[in-house]
């Protein structure tokens, strides 16, 4: 499979979910990349072996990050696009990633009380507000079940409706941020997504970012 094809298929599907808020089909796919339907098919097999997509059990596209095809509990209203947003960390990256979309309203419901929440998030800096953000998915098991874990981070009201939610869920304590937090580690962590080549960050890059973002321990993959 030639790289060009590749990074055509993951441009058409990055291009579209950022202009339209939802994945082309494989027709329009072909249509914007000039492959043919093994050639897409191939490729987007490929770049979800490169954790660039997340596929269901049929091959269809979930997840492109920050950009996701199903409800994980958030959507982000811009001034013409519509999204589901991924997870918190995914709904605060749009107006940062997609160029004409500089603010948007990204609106969840808190898990443990299950009051609405709504942020006006742009790139210019963080929302205020007293709410936090709860990851239960440490990042080196992120992409065991990557939809799992995008479901799983989510926004509550405080830390006390984290403590509610983990106490009727069962699950452990995992990550608890404030909103200037989860900005820093949205606002630059996908750029160059929408543009070409692209290449994931490493490893140690990813480190450095978090660090940068002011997050710690080895939840992150961090030392200290
Ligand atoms: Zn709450
Ligand atoms: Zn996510």
């Amino acid at each position: 499979m030639s790289r060009d094809i590749t990074e055509r298929v993951r441009r058409a599907i990055y291009d579209t979910f950022a202009a339209e808020g939802h994945a082309p089909g494989l027709q329009h796919i072909q249509e914007l990349t000039t492959a043919d339907e093994a050639q897409v098919r191939e490729a987007i097999a490929e770049l979800a072996a490169q954790r660039q997509l997340a596929l269901d059990q049929s091959g269809n596209v979930v997840m492109a990050h920050p950009f996701t095809t199903v409800n994980l509990g958030f959507s982000v209203m811009g001034e013409r696009t519509l999204w589901w947003g991924g997870c918190a960390w995914d709904s605060f990256a749009i107006p940062s990633l997609v160029n004409d979309e500089p603010s948007v309203l990204v609106a969840t419901t808190c898990p443990g009380c299950l009051r609405p929440l709504a942020w006006t998030v742009t790139r210019s800096g963080p929302p205020e507000g007293p709410e936090v953000a709860h990851f239960l998915v440490p990042m080196d098991r992120v992409w065991n079940d990557v939809v799992y874990a995008c479901s799983n981070q989510r926004l509550f009201c405080s830390e006390h409706c984290v403590q509610a939610w983990l106490a009727c869920t069962g699950h452990a304590m995992g990550y608890i941020m404030d909103l200037a937090t989860l900005w820093r580690l949205a606002s630059g962590w996908y750029s160059g997504r929408l543009d070409s080549p692209y290449q994931r960050k490493d490893p140690q890059s990813a480190a450095d970012y978090f660090r940068s973002a002011g997050l710690h321990g080895p939840f992150w993959g961090l030392n200290d």
